[in-house]
Parts: structure tokens; C-alpha cells; sequence
């Protein structure tokens, strides 16, 4: 417990009115998309980097936690206060500072709303790609923390592809510019790129410098529908062998279909096996030729309908259903096991049947949905959480499949993080010396271990 003393200095900080200690303002930042429930001793509002740096040297002189959080849309439990303490909500620091239209650069708030961000940079015909589907709620101070990525991570990257500097304010308080305004920049260790991904744990992110592209100037959406899984998945290495490279290749098997269908209701094929949506963008004749190429290769591998939205309003609906997928399934099991694994693309066939071999033999129904043109695959486990006996069927699964993904050369996690559901199989991947090596960091950024403890390491 954060004693009454040292809440009253905390007011002195930030101002009594950004304060929080009542239950119900507790309850409202003690969970996030993992539907754990950890309650913080208060809730803090912050929109200065002086008051995120006081409260950090606090914290370090009376020994609480601090949890950055930004929208708590985490599926790892990055923003959850494990060990109670203070709750840092970053969305009042949600300022777009400039866009600069002459070097292709922008300087913003990480509680701005990434979604929102995206449409002002888009108004000038710039581009921002990373979209996590999570893209209306999720702000970008978490899509940095996490790394997020999205659809289009196939072929414009993920968030640590366009963050370039940051503003930071270290575990001990001390403010930090890492990075450059530049293009290019050498100076010294990235310690960006270290932040990036660091899940709230090196340190408090309070200004994220990223680079623009120029907004492609056309796409297309192509839709298409299987009977089959595995002609689905040979689709995909049809299109990445066949040298064309979509903005977006996702898929959803019949598990996910079913979920989004009974949550939307928009006339989804619930008898189908599979559906991949393939988006592809750049010049107009290029778009044209390309989809109609891969409208091509989906049929010969086996699609029994192939449609390419006509208009944005069907392509926008076609889209709503993908980013449907995690809301609907979350609605029929808020307890589902949601993995986010990824193979070398040319083993996806391999991973879904190894999957759906799994799910077979430990009498689990799993659906699978994801970024099939980066080989990011959601595996979600559906469980009833109050049956003990299904709970560990689950996690002996999940440990089945993190190993069989790692046999394949994949990684247990491409873009959801570690946070707390995945500590226990860090080691899996990165060995007794990797782990170490990163704890070693850890201390050297947090001697205290004040920020956001019980995160990445198992403790
Ligand atoms: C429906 C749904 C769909 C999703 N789809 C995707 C997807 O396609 N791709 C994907 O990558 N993720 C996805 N996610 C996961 C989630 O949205 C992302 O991880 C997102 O980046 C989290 O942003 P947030 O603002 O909600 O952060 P939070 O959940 O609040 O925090 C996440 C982590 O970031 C840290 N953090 C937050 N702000 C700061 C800051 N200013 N400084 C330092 N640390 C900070 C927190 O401590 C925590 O560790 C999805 C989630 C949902 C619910």
C-alpha cells in the first residue's frame, strides 16, 4: 500500500484533481484485454514530463511500483499492477506536435489514439502503416512499448520501423532524447530500439518522433473463400513465391468466421473452412494488374469465390470483420488463451496442421485467425477457465505449441509482447544467457525495480 504521506506529495505533483484513490476509479485501471484483474493502491493522470520524472524519483525514495498505462488494450498484461502501486495513464499527453510535411517526420504524444493519428497524417497525403487492429482504442505510446504490428506489417514493417527518437523519462527520473530527426544516425547504441518493445519497463515514454511515407495512391481488397485450410495456406506461398507483394494477406479459419458472423451479422460464408483477405496498394495500373494476378492464384489454389470490393464501403466491411475477430471471440470466452506465434512464412501449412494435431489430441477447440503474410498466427485456445483440468489440457498446449513453433525457426511472440502470460516461457527462446543478459539491462536502466515490475521476467 502507497501510504496516505506519500499520496499527498503525489497530489502535490500532479494536482489533487489527477489523483485517484477510490475503488471504482481502481477497478477501471486494474484490467486490460487479458480479463486479469490486479488492483493499483491509485490511479495517476499525468500530461507533464516534469510530473512523470517527480513521480518517478518518488517512487525510487519511498520503493512503490509505477505502471505506465495507455489504453490497456495489452493482451499480455503489460499495464496490469502486479504488485500493486501507482497506475501512470498516459492519455492526457495526447498533443500531435507537428507533422512535418517537408522531411517526412512527425512528433507526437503517446496517448494520442493511433487510429486518429493515422487519418491527420493521411488528410496530407502521408502514411503511417503500423495497424494493430486495435487501431481505434490502442494509443501509440503502447503500440511503441509493445511494438505493435498490424495487417500491412507484410510489407511496410511494424512500429519500430517508423520511430526513429524518443523522448523518455528513465525509472530514476532522469529525461532522455534517444534517436535522431534524421533519416539516418549512428551515434552510440540504439537505444530506441531497445525501448521499443520494452514494455513499460525501461522507461516512461513521453514523445515519440516517427517517419512518414507517401500515402500510396490507390488499393485493393480481395476476398477469398475455402473449403479447404490447406488450399488457403498454399494460397499464401502461392502469392509470396509469385514476387507480388500485398499491403495485407490475412486469414481467419471457420472457428473465427463463426465468431465474427454471430457477433456482426453481416452474411459471412459460416460453412466455409477459411477466408483470406488480401489487400494490395501503390499506383492505380499496379493495383489493377496485381489483384487481378492474385485473384488468379487464389482460384487455381482452390478458392471457391473470389471477389474484389468494388467500392470503399464493401472494403471497409470486409475489414470490419477482420478486426471483429479478437472483439467477437473475447465475447464468447473472455477467458480464451490468445498466443500470437510466428513461423518463416513457408511454414504456415506446417504450423496449422501441427496446431489443429494439438488441438485433436488434448480435446481443445483452438481458432486460429492472423497475419498469414508475415507468418503471425493467433492460436486462440478456448477455454472455460473454472475447470482446472481444461485450464492445464490449455497450457500444456500452449508449451506444445511455443516448441513446435521454435522447431520450425518462429518465435513464441510477434507482436503481443511477453508482459506476465508468456514470463514463464521466456527461457524457451532465449536460454538461460538471454534472459540474463536482458536482466542485467533492466538493472542497469531500474537499480530499483520500481517500474512496471513482474513484466517479461518470471519473479
Ligand atoms: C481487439 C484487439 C485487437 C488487437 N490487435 C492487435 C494487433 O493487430 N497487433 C498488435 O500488435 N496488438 C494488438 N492488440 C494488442 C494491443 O492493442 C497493443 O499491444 C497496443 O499496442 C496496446 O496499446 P495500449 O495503448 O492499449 O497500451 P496498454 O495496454 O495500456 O499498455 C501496453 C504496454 O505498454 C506500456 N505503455 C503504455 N504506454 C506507455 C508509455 N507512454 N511509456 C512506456 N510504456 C507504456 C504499458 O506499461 C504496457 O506494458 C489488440 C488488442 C485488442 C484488444
Amino acid at each position: 500500500m502507497i501510504a496516505k504521506s506519500v499520496i499527498k506529495k503525489i497530489q502535490r505533483i500532479v494536482g489533487k484533481e489527477n489523483v485517484r484513490s477510490e475503488p471504482e476509479e481502481r477497478v477501471c485501471y486494474s484490467y486490460d484485454a487479458t480479463n486479469q484483474i490486479y488492483l493499483p493502491d491509485i490511479v495517476v493522470f499525468t500530461a507533464r514530463v516534469s510530473e512523470v520524472s517527480d513521480i518517478l524519483k518518488l517512487a525510487n525514495e519511498e520503493g512503490f511500483p509505477v505502471i505506465p498505462r495507455g489504453a490497456g488494450s495489452g493482451f499480455t498484461g503489460g499495464a496490469l499492477p502486479v504488485k500493486g502501486g501507482l497506475v501512470l495513464v498516459m492519455t492526457r499527453f495526447n498533443r500531435i506536435l507537428k507533422i512535418d510535411t517537408e522531411n517526412l517526420t512527425a512528433f507526437v504524444e503517446p496517448g494520442v489514439v493511433t487510429g486518429d493519428f493515422q487519418k491527420e497524417v493521411e488528410r496530407l497525403g502521408l502514411f503511417y502503416p503500423p495497424d494493430p487492429a486495435s487501431l481505434k482504442f490502442s494509443t501509440l505510446g503502447g503500440n511503441v512499448a509493445e511494438c505493435a504490428g498490424g495487417p500491412r506489417a507484410i510489407k511496410y514493417g511494424v512500429t519500430k520501423d517508423y520511430v526513429i527518437g524518443l523522448e523518455v523519462v528513465l525509472p530514476t527520473g532522469e529525461i532522455i532524447s534517444t534517436g535522431v530527426q534524421t533519416m539516418k544516425g549512428v551515434v552510440g547504441y540504439d537505444l530506441t530500439k531497445l525501448i521499443v518493445g520494452s514494455e513499460g519497463t525501461l522507461g516512461v515514454i513521453t514523445k515519440i518522433i516517427v517517419k512518414l511515407i507517401p500515402l500510396p495512391a490507390d488499393r485493393k481488397t480481395i476476398q477469398a473463400i475455402y473449403n479447404r485450410l490447406e488450399d488457403a495456406a498454399t494460397t499464401v506461398a502461392g502469392i509470396i513465391a509469385s514476387k507480388i507483394l500485398p499491403a495485407a494477406l490475412e486469414f481467419m479459419d471457420r472457428g473465427a468466421i463463426i465468431c465474427v458472423e454471430d457477433f456482426l451479422r453481416i452474411g459471412l460464408p459460416v460453412d466455409a473452412e477459411a477466408i483470406l483477405l488480401v489487400e494490395v496498394d501503390g499506383d492505380p495500373h499496379v493495383v489493377t494488374k496485381d489483384a487481378g494476378k492474385i485473384q488468379d492464384i487464389c482460384s487455381k489454389c482452390g478458392a471457391n469465390r473470389v471477389e474484389i470490393a468494388g467500392d470503399r464501403e464493401s472494403e471497409e466491411n470486409l475489414w470490419k470483420a477482420r478486426r471483429a475477430i479478437s472483439p467477437s471471440l473475447l465475447r464468447i470466452n473472455p477467458a480464451k488463451i490468445n498466443e500470437d506465434i510466428t513461423v518463416p512464412r513457408s511454414k504456415i501449412p506446417d504450423i496449422l496442421r501441427k496446431i489443429n494435431h494439438i488441438a485433436k489430441r488434448s480435446g481443445l477447440n483452438i481458432v486460429n485467425f492472423g497475419h498469414a503474410g508475415d507468418g503471425n498466427i493467433h492460436g486462440n485456445i478456448m477455454i472455460d477457465k473454472n475447470k482446472e483440468e481444461e485450464v492445464n489440457r490449455a497450457e500444456a498446449a500452449v508449451r506444445e505449441i511455443f516448441q513446435a513453433t521454435l522447431d520450425l525457426g518462429g518465435t513464441i511472440s510477434g507482436e503481443h509482447g511477453i508482459g506476465i502470460t508468456k514470463a514463464p516461457y521466456l527461457k524457451m527462446e532465449l536460454g538461460d544467457l538471454g534472459v540474463d543478459i536482458m536482466q542485467r539491462v533492466k538493472k542497469v536502466f531500474d537499480p530499483n525495480g520500481i517500474l512496471n515490475p513482474g513484466k517479461i521476467f518470471q519473479s
